[in-house]
């Protein structure tokens, strides 16, 4: 006999992915390329932080780091140093697969990727005036990672008023790697005197042509001398390539955008690829957190609300991609991390004085970013006694224990890797 339905209105579903991260995101569009019907919950604020790069890996942290230009034998060397690593339940064909398919359907949605020509990390400019490695970078930041890596001659150009990006001290502190770069700051056309801008004003501002065009003409002198221009990325959530080509033409070189501190226009613009088009992944999102998730013989079953309307969803199977910290997937009661939703174990220090190092900047991290989930192979939870939790479980991304997707510039890769894999498996069960 069927459970007895918890509202009038249920949605049954093959999955639910619990979770709108990277790694939930991921895995809903795993699940759509194979036809899986899908069901996705939570909120996608913390995308909105990230640059909009795709990491897989450069950091092995210890004393002294370890930093690889080619990300593979960055993971072989991972692996090895901590073989309980998620990167070590998967293959390189399956991360080389998964990041194929993800920014596949990215391309689709409106935000190209552009992986490097070899196995190398690829350099971007940060609004901190430092380099960061990543694996991936979209369309919108390419000409400045190829003008790092040919050394050009690169023009940043800041905004007055517009708090967390200094174009002038970045290009001081690149100077030493980069001696061609300049900085200079502009008023923008119609707010000189605005004081504090936020980034979303300015990117509505440069919908109208009049703003635009005078936008442009104060870029020109910045321009002129140089070889390719460096923006902060105020260039349209929706038509920032369309944006860019029109300050390519009248500038006549190439012009980058530098992901912002957040909220991230970058980040925003991957949330709205895949949410905010029509049609989208054409499965069911709730932006709500859920609890209370019931397990049965048939799968797992829990409410989510749209509008005042209380929702029954059931599903055979659950990908777990809730997260850390940030996102909510774990918590702290007392002196123990805990896993919100189905108190999983969880792998972390021994007492609250293990989370930290004395050096904040310990090279070797500090032991409470590795703190999470363990599973088996397949990325199954495990229980106290180590067995598999439930089998139709999955957990993708940062929830995992053993990794420190900040300090090894993981966060992208681990995520989509992890839900590839989650996602195959699952398929062929
Ligand atoms: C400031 C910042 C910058 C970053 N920059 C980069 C970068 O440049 N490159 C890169 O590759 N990565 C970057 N990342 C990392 C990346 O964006 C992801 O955070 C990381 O990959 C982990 O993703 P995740 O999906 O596992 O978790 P999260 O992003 O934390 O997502 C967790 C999801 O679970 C949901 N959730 C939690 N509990 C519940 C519940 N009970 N019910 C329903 N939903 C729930 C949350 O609402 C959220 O949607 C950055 C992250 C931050 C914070």
């Amino acid at each position: 006999m069927d459970p007895k339905p918890m509202t009038d209105t249920v949605i049954h579903t093959q999955l639910a992915v619990i979770g709108s991260g990277m790694a939930g995101m991921a895995a809903a569009i795993f699940a759509r390329n194979r036809g899986i019907t899908t069901v996705q919950v939570g909120r996608t604020s913390e995308m909105s932080f990230a640059s909009g790069c795709l990491d897989l890996f450069s950091t092995l942290p210890g004393h002294p780091p370890r930093v690889f230009a080619d990300p593979f034998e960055g993971i072989a060397a991972l692996v090895k140093a901590r073989p309980k690593h998620p990167y070590a339940h998967v293959t390189q064909d399956q991360i080389r697969n998964g990041f194929q398919e993800f920014t596949r359907f990215m391309a689709q949605a409106g935000i190209c990727f552009h992986g490097p020509d070899r196995d190398v990390n690829q350099q971007m400019i940060t609004p901190a005036g430092t380099l960061k490695p990543t694996w991936q970078v979209p369309a919108a930041m390419i000409a400045g990672a190829r003008a790092v890596a040919e050394n050009q001659r690169i023009g940043l150009v800041d905004i007055q008023g517009l708090k967390g990006f200094g174009a002038r001290q970045m290009a001081q502190t690149l100077k030493t790697k980069l001696p061609g770069i300049t900085g200079a700051t502009i008023a923008f056309p119609g707010r000189e005197t605005a004081g504090d801008l936020m980034y979303e004003r300015l990117a509505w501002d440069l919908e109208t042509p009049a703003v635009m065009d005078r936008f442009i003409q104060r870029l020109r002198p910045h321009a002129d001398p140089v070889e390719v221009l460096g923006l902060p990325a105020v260039l349209s959530l929706y038509r920032f390539e369309a944006q860019r080509r029109v300050l390519e033409q009248a500038l006549g070189r190439p012009v980058f955008e530098i992901p912002t501190l957040s909220p991230s226009v970058t980040g925003m613009r991957m949330k709205e690829a895949f949410l905010g088009k029509p049609g989208g992944t054409g499965h069911h999102h709730f932006p709500v957190a859920v609890s209370g998730i019931t397990r049965d013989r048939d799968g797992f079953g829990f409410l989510v609300t749209r509008g005042q309307e209380p929702v029954e969803i059931r599903a055979r199977y659950l990908i777990l991609a809730t997260g850390r910290f940030l996102g909510q997937g774990l918590g702290v009661t007392a002196d123990r991390i805990t896993e919100r939703l189905f108190n999983l174990p969880v792998t972390q220090p021994s007492g609250r004085a293990g989370w930290l190092c004395r050096d904040f900047f310990d090279p070797e991290g500090h032991p409470v970013n590795r703190a999470g989930i363990e599973t088996d192979g397949f990325f199954r939870p495990l229980d106290a006694a180590g067995s598999v939790f439930d089998s139709r479980m999955y957990a993708a991304g940062s929830i995992l224990a053993h990794q420190d997707w900040k300090r090894e510039k993981s966060g992208s890769g681990i995520a989509i890797a992890s839900a590839f894999r989650t996602v195959s498996h699952l398929t062929s069960s």
